[in-house]
């Protein structure tokens, strides 16, 4: 058959999609690629063939979409982000492929229950929290809106670790998502560039031009594995491609020859820890060489992509701007300012000035913190050794921004000092962050507040510098996962008033508005809560053995666990609500099961710490008769985007308690919000706007604001004078502190209300009473049903803003230049 008949086939007869082309497809698979007798099958089997089935349809429609992207010329961006936090994909990828209804049929008839084998599905977790999401979210919007939109990261062989609790401490193991194989991705074995270590540089002039040779390096092969991604209620298939790393010695026989067999495989099995494992950290940077090499080795891997894929296309390089947008997530890839500039220098000899304009036109960056831990620097020792070229043009492009600043500031020297990309008072670091700043055309903070945060302080000489540089994007979250995936009780009950174009145009959710004052449709929602919290009541029993009331008001707390987030003041809330009820101060009726989720770094031992009290304030609490039910915690174990698809739909109540100024955006507030969680929550972050979009009388707003966080610390925050003035905090601390949880070991909590009442950096003690308050109104308002109803179903219908597709139109319009190109 010639290639031509081959297209006209692909094109006219692509993979039935109908109930019975299914199921032949999932037959086939299970006999022929899983190799599994029928009459033996496991659900593993059924699984594996399943995705088998999906991946036939999603690869075709990828090529499709893959031709048209270049028949048309398009724009692409290629999204970079060391992180993406994706979690299953099989019920994802059939309702956005639109044939849930068909394959759940298809499998029914061969007796296997679809949402049973879509369990045993292990999450891609190769991401931490909110920053993994995003990107996970963002691959979702692309392809749902058919932009040209690539994602690049590494196939981590490890993904976040799982996390149990013993004795009720953090215990981590690791993550062997790989285990059984991946049935979703396409191993690419002949998309390979060789990455460069180590090494030293050559100089030599050449007709009057300096030309650099970065010599006797080592060297790691990146292979491409990609991962296709499908829009919802469209055709288009987008890619991730993820790199892992492969010794070269496989492909340099000349290592064996020497003799050293064993040697030379120990030498491969070194170089291919490079894309071993995810590092667990939020938020805060790891000067780990190896770290800086897993950076290192994505982004040269990914760029080298681009440029072949540019070159392929027939593009000049000097129009590599009108065809390539490059976003970097975080400055973990913000390497890829200085890679690409060598390519262009050292590969393409393009002059110093060209290759500098063409660089900042492709490039933007987001930020995602203004946490002093989480701002990456390298040592520049480390970097002249790792990436010596790197480093040389690092310091050139230094060397003309400073250039620039003196021009912009002349005699300021204290300025010069701030912007540097060299930090020369900490022993001499490469500041990642203004790295990415300079290289890039624009900047954006990830929230309006956040913007503004970043505008007047971490990067307030640069906007005075480049003001237009600088913009708001606020972050989004996707509506396939977390409304039409996780909720399809609500998802019918919306469907049923409003129709079912919100899944793609989420504002249209605000026609729910007036349903909010009909008591029969306040019924329908408070039932779809209901079902939503006994089947989270189920799960809760399965994994922890705590049974709870689906009655209760269910107040939730899942996130990273990290100070500025502070799950402290909820658990110091959950001990002034115990001692209230055993005192018979508690007033009304109002039940809770306050439930906590979420991991911490493993090094993190003020975190691990707040997770071990938690368990401990449970654990007394739990089995306090005089509670009776009154009152229950959970904490519920390994936190990830599976278990988060069952908690956020049965909340109530969504804690975003984090100090002012602190959490960048925030994105577990949106899905809470958007599910009918009303927010408990300080003005902080994306908090600001969810208010602004649902109205203040719909969320309880407490606490210091950003800016009295900021004077409060500016005049010497004192915080045991909170606990001196307040009785209820001092019974508190004096319970934590005195071993009222822990009478077996009265002092494991000493150090930890030593510091609240020494130190309290995070203003806990001076948010107490405010947020104690908060609570009560949340109690109150909770005691009539209807009104709580009403309130909870206004804040899913004003939440249509926080859509990621929003998100993305902004990134594709203000920053990217990208267009969206569908087939149908
Ligand atoms: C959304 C999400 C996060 C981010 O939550 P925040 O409350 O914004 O910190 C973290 N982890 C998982 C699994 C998520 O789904």
């Amino acid at each position: 058959m010639a290639i031509a008949d081959i297209l006209h086939e692909l094109e006219h007869h692509p993979r039935p999609c109908d109930k019975e082309g299914l199921k032949k497809s999932i037959r086939d698979a299970l006999i022929h690629q899983a190799g599994k007798d029928p009459l033996e099958a496991t659900p593993r089997d059924w699984l594996e063939a399943v995705s088998y089935a999906i991946r036939e349809r999603l690869i075709e429609r990828r090529m499709f979409t893959q031709r048209l992207f270049n028949r048309e010329h398009v724009k692409r961006v290629y999204y970079l982000s060391m992180e993406y936090l994706i979690g299953r994909m099989l019920i994802n990828s059939l309702l956005n492929l639109g044939f849930y209804e068909a394959c759940r049929e298809a499998l029914s008839e061969m007796g296997v229950d679809l949402l049973g084998i879509a369990e045993l599905e292990p999450d891609a977790a190769l991401g931490n929290g909110g920053l993994g999401r995003l990107a996970a979210c963002i691959l979702d919007s692309m392809a749902s809106q058919c932009m040209p939109g690539y994602g690049y990261g590494i196939r981590y062989e490890y993904g976040m670790f799982q996390q149990q609790i013993e004795n009720g401490q953090q215990i981590e193991h690791p993550d062997n998502w790989l285990r059984y194989g991946n049935n979703w991705e396409f191993p690419r074995p002949e998309k390979i560039y060789r990455v460069r270590f180590y090494g030293r540089v050559v100089t030599h002039r050449d007709n009057g031009n300096l030309r650099h040779h970065w010599q006797d390096c080592e060297e790691v092969i990146a292979m491409a594995y990609d991962h296709p991604t499908p829009g919802y209620g469209n055709k288009n298939v987008n890619n991730l491609r993820l790199w892992a790393a492969k010794s070269t010695r496989d492909f340099d026989l000349n290592y064996f020859n020497e003799g050293d067999y064993i040697g030379a495989i120990q030498k491969k099995a070194e170089s291919e820890t490079i894309s071993m494992v995810l590092y667990p950290n939020d938020a805060t940077a790891i000067g780990r060489e190896l770290r800086l090499k897993q950076e290192y080795f994505f982004v040269s891997a990914s760029i080298q992509d681009v440029l072949d894929h540019h070159e392929e296309m027939g593009y000049r390089i000097t129009e590599l701007p009108d065809k390539v947008a490059l976003q970097l997530n975080d400055t973990h890839p913000a390497i890829a300012v200085a890679e690409l500039m060598r390519l262009l220098l050292d590969k393409y000899q393009l002059p110093w000035m060209s290759a500098w304009e063409i660089t900042k036109a492709v490039f933007g960056y987001t930020n995602h913190t203004l946490l002093p831990e989480a701002l990456e620097t390298w040592p520049v020792e480390v970097m002249e050794r790792v990436l010596p070229r790197h480093m040389q043009i690092i310091y050139d492009i230094n060397f003309h921004f400073l250039n620039e600043v003196r021009h912009t500031f002349p005699g300021d020297t204290e300025v010069i000092k701030r912007l540097s990309i060299i930090d020369e008072e900490h022993g001499r670091q490469v500041r990642m962050a203004h790295l990415a700043v300079v290289g890039s055309h624009k900047i954006n903070g990830v929230a309006a507040l956040h913007t503004k945060l970043l505008e007047s302080t971490l990067f307030h000489d640069f906007y005075r510098l480049w003001p237009e540089r600088f913009v708001s994007i606020t972050n989004g979250i996707t509506p396939r996962l977390w409304l039409h995936q996780a909720n399809p009780a609500l998802c019918a009950l919306i469907s049923e008033h409003i129709g079912r174009d919100w899944v793609m145009d989420l504002s249209q959710l605000r026609a729910l508005e007036s349903f909010a004052d009909d008591p029969k449709c306040r019924e329908e929602f408070r039932a779809v809560k209901e079902a939503n919290k006994r089947r989270l009541a189920d799960l809760v029993l399965e994994r922890t053995g705590i049974r709870i009331d689906p009655n209760a008001m269910f107040d939730v707390q899942v996130k990273r666990i990290h100070e500025y987030k502070r799950q402290l003041l909820n658990i110091l809330h959950v001990i002034a609500f115990y001692n209230r009820i055993r005192r018979g101060e508690a007033g009304d009726q109002t039940k809770r099961v306050v439930l906590f989720g979420g991991k911490a770094a493993p090094s993190y031992v003020r975190a691990k710490q707040v997770i071990r009290l938690i368990n401990d304030v449970a654990d007394l609490i739990n089995h306090d008769p005089m509670v009776n039910d009154r009152l229950k915690v959970v904490f519920f174990p390994n936190y990830d985007v599976s278990a988060a698809t069952v908690i956020i739909p049965a909340a109530d109540l969504s804690e975003q308690i984090s100090t002012a100024g602190m959490e960048a955006s925030g994105t577990g507030n949106m899905k809470l919000a958007l599910n009918g969680a009303l927010t408990i929550g300080t003005l902080d972050g994306a908090n600001v706007e969810i208010r602004d979009a649902v109205g203040e009388e719909n969320m309880f707003i407490f606490g210091l604001t950003a800016e009295e966080v900021a004077e409060t610390r500016a005049r010497g925050y004192r915080p045991r004078e909170c606990y001196q003035e307040n009785a209820e905090l001092k019974e508190v601390l004096n319970m934590i502190g005195s071993g009222f949880f822990t009478p077996d070991d009265p002092a494991r909590y000493g150090d930890l209300v030593d510091d609240l009442l020494n130190n309290d950096a995070f203003l806990v003690l001076a948010d107490f009473a405010a947020y104690v308050q908060a609570q009560e109104q949340v109690d109150a308002l909770y005691t009539d049903r209807e009104d709580w109803t009403r309130r909870a179903m206004l804040n899913t219908a004003r939440m249509g803003y926080f859509s990621i597709d929003r998100t993305v139109q902004q990134y594709a319009e203000e920053v990217w230049g990208v267009v969206p190109e569908c087939w149908i």
